[in-house]
Order: structure tokens, then sequence, then C-alpha cells
């Protein structure tokens, strides 16, 4: 406060609420999805997510970066980084509500969307520690194809403890899990990778290789072990690399730098070189693609989460903002233009919402139905895309709400907003993902149809939803015919179509769930401006005949968080 003048007018910050009790989208899906009997944990962990602590614990770990130390004092390598006490306080409270293990826990049904659930949460608070608890989770698929080391490092990953002393897993009260893919000269064409790897003495999964090469980015580096492609005789095969040798000695694994990066910042990316770098074979040799494509599936839906719940947070923090800021005689809130931007951004963060859990039920029942692991694998590319696609642009919409304390690094939007591209580029950029759902057309045709009847359930509510199902199920049915094609000029107009073929897919799925979870003024905006398009490009384009108020209204806290 000056001399001059009163601070009027301007809006309060968002804390000491509870993120789950408070949304009652996720509080639905929930119930939908079979993981009702989490609420409680997933109460305690919505109230720690929305506290003013939690929040200060993410301002912290973001503002103080980790920092590398290659050496020790004496020249010797010693490979470590450095994070504040604020990302350990928030590495400890994932892990203790189970972020990185709770399906691998509790094989119960419906605890991949329990799980899913809290890193929604998790996300909205901090995303950079998300990113290695999001990989030990999603590392337990592939280790599992090597049995004996499975039967050493799962149940390692199975404890609820942080531990983030440096020494060897097995010494530790619990783990966490890296990967490297990405190299120097290309990390989506991961058959371009150049770190070699050779066998001990017997080759063979869970067999002894030393490896010699580099990762271009490979985050969370105190991780206990990455899972890591190489090349062998056989082709790309993957490794179990630790950052201890079994013998008890530091591997080496040698962290060159950390990247300088847009966001995520609290979460250190290395460059990482191997000189002839202990690991284990998991799986057989050659095997490499197939074995690490089951931790990107897993890996793949927390990116969906992860958009979604920047998302869902950045239309909750411009409603605050709206609901008490004023301008031209009314609150924001109050003021027609602004609510229809308000409703548009809701909206875009609950069908984001809704095809995640939809997807992360599929994971749940993957395994017990070959309809839902044929919805699993295209639904979960086609979500990726999608949701990570519309984050930049939704969270910059909300950004703008603020207008210019939007702007400004002591409020809550920069930080999303930096945050946001990164879900895309991550498990896949938007071409890589739509080229696989074109593969899926060529190689599992029968993932297709599942997903048409996926979203024909939906049928007679709205004649504008029917006729783009109809058109898109005709386009998948013409699509399927020529994938067998080998014409090139055929193939490269496949190629060059599929942005356009994934988008309507997940407007239809989204369409979809809406129109069964969320009927009335919700179902029908989102109809209205997504499917019939009679909207603009820009959000705040809904037709103004629908209640716009009340979407805003329900996207906001609930009464008992206000
Ligand atoms: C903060 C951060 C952390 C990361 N952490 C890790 C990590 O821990 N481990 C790890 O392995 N990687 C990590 N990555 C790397 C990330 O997974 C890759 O950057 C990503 O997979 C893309 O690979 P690339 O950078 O080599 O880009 P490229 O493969 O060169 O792709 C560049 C562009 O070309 C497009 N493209 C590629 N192929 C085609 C095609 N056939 N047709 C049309 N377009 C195409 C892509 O969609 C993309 O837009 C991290 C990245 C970031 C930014």
């Amino acid at each position: 406060m000056t001399e001059t003048h009163s601070v009027l007018n301007q809006s309060t910050p968002l804390v000491d609420y509870n993120m789950f009790t408070s949304d009652s989208v996720l509080s639905d899906l929930i119930q939908r999805y079979e993981a009702a009997w989490a609420r409680d944990r997933l109460s305690n962990f919505g109230q720690f997510a929305g506290s003013s602590e939690a929040i200060e614990l993410a301002l912290q770990a973001n503002g103080n970066e980790p920092v590398l130390h290659t050496h020790n004092r004496f020249g010797e390598r010693i490979d470590e980084v450095e994070f504040h006490p604020a990302y350990h306080k928030l590495m400890s409270a994932a892990i203790a509500h189970g972020i990185h293990n709770l399906p691998w826990q509790n094989e119960r049904d419906g605890a991949h969307v329990a799980r899913a659930a809290l890193l929604f949460m998790s996300f909205q608070n901090e995303a950079g520690h998300c990113c290695p608890i999001s990989m030990t989770y999603a590392a337990v698929p592939t280790l599992r194809k090597q049995a004996d080391l499975a039967a050493i490092w799962v149940p390692l990953i199975r404890s609820n403890s942080y531990d983030s002393s440096f020494r060897p897993a097995t010494a530790k009260t619990g783990i966490t899990i890296g990967m490297g893919m990405t190299e120097k000269q290309g990390g989506s064409d991961i058959r371009a990778n150049t770190t070699q790897a050779r066998a001990l003495a017997d080759s063979g999964g869970g067999k002894p290789y030393l490896l010699t090469g580099h990762k271009w980015f490979c985050s969370a580096p105190m991780s206990d072990a990455f899972l890591i492609l190489a090349q062998t005789a056989k082709g790309i095969s993957c490794f179990l690399v630790p950052r201890w040798k079994p013998d008890g000695t530091m591997n080496t694994l040698r962290i060159q730098r950390l990247k300088d990066k847009l966001g995520n910042r609290s979460n250190a990316s290395s460059e990482i070189e191997f000189v002839d770098a202990f690991g284990w074979l998991v799986s057989e040799e050659g095997r490499g693609v197939p074995t690490l494509i089951e931790m990107v599936s897993y890996t793949r839906l927390d990116c969906m989460i992860g958009a979604a719940a920047l998302m869902r947070q950045a239309v909750l923090q411009a409603i605050h903002h709206a609901r008490q800021r004023s301008a031209f005689g009314k609150r924001l809130v109050d003021q027609p233009l602004m609510v229809n931007v308000l409703a548009d951004l809701a909206l875009e963060a609950e069908a984001a919402c809704r095809m995640a859990m939809r997807v992360a039920r599929s994971y749940d029942q993957a395994g017990k139905s070959a309809a839902e692991a044929a919805f699993k694998r295209i639904a979960s590319a086609v979500s990726k895309y999608w949701i990570c696609k519309r984050a930049p642009m939704q969270v910059a919409e909300a950004l703008e709400c603020f207008g210019g304390n939007g702007y400004v690094e002591e409020g809550p939007m920069p930080r999303l907003f930096r945050e946001s591209p990164l879900l895309g580029i991550w498990e896949g950029s938007g071409n890589v993902i739509c080229l696989d759902v074109l593969r899926a057309v060529s190689k599992e045709p029968e993932s297709l149809d599942i997903f048409i009847s996926e979203v024909e359930k939906s049928r007679g509510y709205s004649k504008q939803y029917d006729n783009f199902v109809a058109a898109l199920k005709r386009e998948i049915k013409a699509l399927k015919k020529n994938a067998a094609s080998k014409d090139a000029v055929v193939a490269a107009g496949r190629e060059q179509d599929a942005r356009r073929l994934v988008e309507r897919m997940a407007l239809a799925l989204q369409a979809a769930l809406m129109i069964e979870q969320s009927p009335g003024t919700a179902a029908d905006a989102f109809i209205a401006s997504r499917i019939a398009r009679s909207g603009g490009f820009a959000f705040g384009t809904l037709p103004k005949t629908l209640n716009l108020r009340s979407l805003v209204d329900r996207a906001y806290l609930g009464e008992a968080d206000k």
C-alpha cells in the first residue's frame, strides 16, 4: 500500500479449497467408473493439493530450480542433482497417496481411474514432479515383461515411502524410475537410436549388458533406474539401467547438463552419456520398441490427464478472478461476453476431463474385455492428441481473463501456460500420434469398429451429432478399404489428412461422453460449437440462446469450498 491510494478491485488468491470435493465433474466420474471406493483418499489428497501449503510448495519448487553437481570437491564424478526441499515434499505427498503405484498395489476395479484422479489434482498443483511419478507408474507393465527383474523392482515401486537418498535401490525404502529414448539425432524415430549395448557374458532377457552412447532428454535423472533403448546386433532393445551397479559402485551414467526449459522447471531434464553403463536386458534383443511401448501407453494416458488438469485449473482460476473483479460497473462474471468465454473454457475442460477418465477406465477394463482393450488402443492415441492440442489455447484464453495480471509471474497463470505445450510434445508429438492412429487403421482395424460403436451409443440425442457420426463412419470405412494400398500418392494423401481425421474422432468421442454424462445445456453447447460448428474459432462463441451462466457456475467451486 502506498500513501497515494487504496488497493481496490483486485481478486484474492484461490487457496484452501478441496480440489476433489469442489470438482463436480471429477466426483461424477469417480462414481461412474467404479472408483468411489477411493473417495476418502481422493478427498484427503484434494485437501492437500488445494491448500495454501501445497500451493506455496509448488511456487518454491519452481522458483528454486534443480542444480547439477557433476563432481565433488576432490574432482571425482558424483552426477547428483540437488532439488529444493519443496520438490521433495511434493514427491513425498504424491508417493504417500500412491499416485505412482495405486493400480499395482491394489489391483481392484477402478484403480487406474482413482489414480488418474489423484494425478489430475497433483498436476493442477504442480506439474514438474508429476513427471517422475508418472514414469514410475508406467514402468511396471514393461518391467513385467522380464519376470526376474520385475520380482525385484516392482515390490520397490509398490512402496509408499519416498526415499530421496542416493544409494542402491535395494537399500532404499522406495524408488522411482525414469526412461530414456530420445537421442540428439532423433526422438520420434527411435529406430535411429545409436546407443550400443553388448552382453557382458551370455545374452538374453534379464542378463547384464554394457551400454555406450547418450540420451538427449532424460528427465528426473535422480531416478533409481531407467528404462533405456539401445542397439544390439538384433536391433533396438530395452534395458533397465540402475544408478548403482549390483557390486555397490556407482553406474557410469554421466549427467552432462540440465536443460534450460520453457516450463516444467521444478523437474530436472538432463543430457546423459553412458560409458559402458551397466544394464539388464528387458525381454528379448530386438524387441525394444514393443517392450517400451507398454510404458509409453501409460505415460500417454498421463499426458492427457495432465493437459486436462491444466485446463481445469486454468478455468477455475479464471472464474475465481472474474467473480471478484469488476469492469464497467459489473463483475466480470456478470458481463455477458465474459460469461460466454468462461462457459466455453469450462466446456473444453469438462470434455477433456470426461474423455481422459473414459480412457483411464479402459485401462482398468482392458485385461477383462477385448473390446475395451481395442478401445484403449485407439482412444488413447486420439485423446492424447486432442486434449494436449487444446490445452495451450484454452490456458492462453483463461490467462487473458485476468487481463494484465494474467501475464505476471506472481500469479498462477504464467506457470500453467508454460506447462501447457509440453504434454503435446511428450510421448509422441501431435503428428506422430496421428500417424499412429493411421497405423491402427491398417494393423488393428477392429479397434476402429469398436471406436465407432462407442460413439454410436449416444445417437438419438441430436440430429447434428447423428449426422457427424454417420459421416465419420463412412470416412473410416473408406480409409480401411484403401489402407492396404501401396500407392505412394494415396499413402501421402492419407497422412496429410490424418490430423483432420483424428480431430473428428476426438470430437465425436467428447460429444458422445457429454451427451451420455452431461445432457442438457453442456451437451447442447458442445454439439452446437464443436459438432455443428455454428460459432467461430476462438473461445467465447457459444450460442447465446443457451443458459451459458449455468455452465460457469457449475464449473466453479462447490458450496462447501466457496
Ligand atoms: C521437458 C522435456 C522432457 C523430456 N523428457 C524425456 C525423457 O525423460 N525421456 C525421453 O526419452 N525423452 C524425453 N523428452 C523428449 C521428447 O519425448 C521428445 O522431444 C519427443 O518425443 C519428440 O522427439 P524430438 O524432440 O526428437 O523431435 P522430432 O522427432 O525431431 O520431431 C519434430 C517434429 O516432427 C514431427 N514428426 C516426426 N516424425 C514425423 C513424420 N513422420 N511425419 C510428420 N511429422 C513428423 C513431430 O511430431 C514433431 O512435431 C523430453 C522432452 C522435453 C521437452
